[in-house]
């Protein structure tokens, strides 16, 4: 049995965990990430984690889900808005004051993709997309075991993908990216609106959640909300086939726990794909808690080649 470390780097919490090849996480670690008092509290509540959940097994490397844009290849974080300190470093070398393995890095929307194609949803997939709804949208793809990344690691970036030009305005600053149509956040924002719009005053309980809720209750301001976001869905789902045509799409996050998003939502895709025989094989994510740490620990456990 091979066994990695793989370490959850989020922008307030830090999960360590030890893997094996099987999927297992055999012992595992959380800690504040620290990420305001800077990049040397961030190495050491990393280089502790690592330290609690090392034992007597061999590890064969330390994977490292960072939140932002990695490129992998160099090890630098090109761009981390929710962990500035992260920003511009070398992480790979950092990480060698504290860690004597071989240490690779990627962001946390590819691993959890690469975690749910090795140890989830997607184990049976030779090509998988996986896509997060939650706070934000983000997603990576995998094809035959390799992480698209594109030519400079800044490519799949599934949540910014753009829906409309003149659209919303998104959290990374552009207009009309999925992000600011499918994910809490947005939905929140929504609502606000529809509430200022309709001239009552929104209710600071309604999140998310409880939108669907509205919506399956029938009420006006859940189906307002929910109906086109659901349709948004739809063609979202039907663009990542039209252009990719993976086995299987596996979506993870809060929003991923409504039954709408499975039952309407999917009922929707096909209208909307090219190729009306298009494959669609939408799953749940299995990963749940530990989704980060599988699928770093995943970059070590299952190295990837490159053309040489
Ligand atoms: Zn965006």
């Amino acid at each position: 049995m091979a066994y990695a470390i793989g370490v959850d780097l989020g922008a307030t919490k830090l999960e360590a965990g030890l893997v094996s090849s099987d999927g297992r996480v055999v012992r595992s670690h959380r800690v504040p990430t620290n990420a305001q008092q800077g990049i040397d509290a961030v190495l050491a509540a990393l280089f502790a984690a690592v330290g609690e959940v090392r034992g007597d097994e061999p590890v064969a490397g330390v994977g490292l889900g960072l939140p932002g844009a990695v490129n992998h290849r160099e090890g630098v974080v090109v761009h981390a808005p929710n962990a500035r300190c992260l920003t511009g470093r070398n992480v790979v070398e950092l990480c060698g004051r504290g860690i004597k393995e071989p240490v690779r890095v990627d962001n946390d929307a590819n691993l959890f993709a690469l975690g749910e194609y090795r140890f989830g949803a997607g184990q049976d997939a030779r090509s998988m997309i996986g896509i997060t709804l939650g706070t934000g949208v983000g997603g990576g793809i995998i094809w035959e075991g390799q992480v698209l990344r594109g030519a400079d690691s800044v490519g799949a970036e599934l949540g910014h993908m753009t829906f409309q030009y003149d659209g919303r305005m998104c959290g990374c600053g552009r207009l009309g990216c999925v992000e600011a149509y499918l994910s809490g956040t947005a939905l929140e924002e929504i609502y606000l609106e529809y509430a200022r719009s309709r001239g009552f005053d929104p209710d600071p309980q309604v999140n998310a959640r409880r939108l669907f809720q509205m919506y399956e209750n029938g009420e006006p301001a859940g189906r307002a909300i929910v109906d086109p976001f659901l349709s948004q869905f739809a063609h979202y789902m039907a663009t990542l086939i039209n252009v990719f045509n993976p086995e299987v799409i596996v979506v993870g996050g809060g929003i991923a726990a409504q039954p709408a998003l499975w039952e309407e939502g999917v009922r929707r895709i096909p209208d909307a794909c090219f190729a009306k025989t298009a494959r669609i094989n939408l799953k749940p994510a299995q990963t749940g808690d530990h989704a980060g740490v599988l699928g770093a620990a995943a970059l070590i456990l299952f190295p990837e080649t490159e053309k040489t």
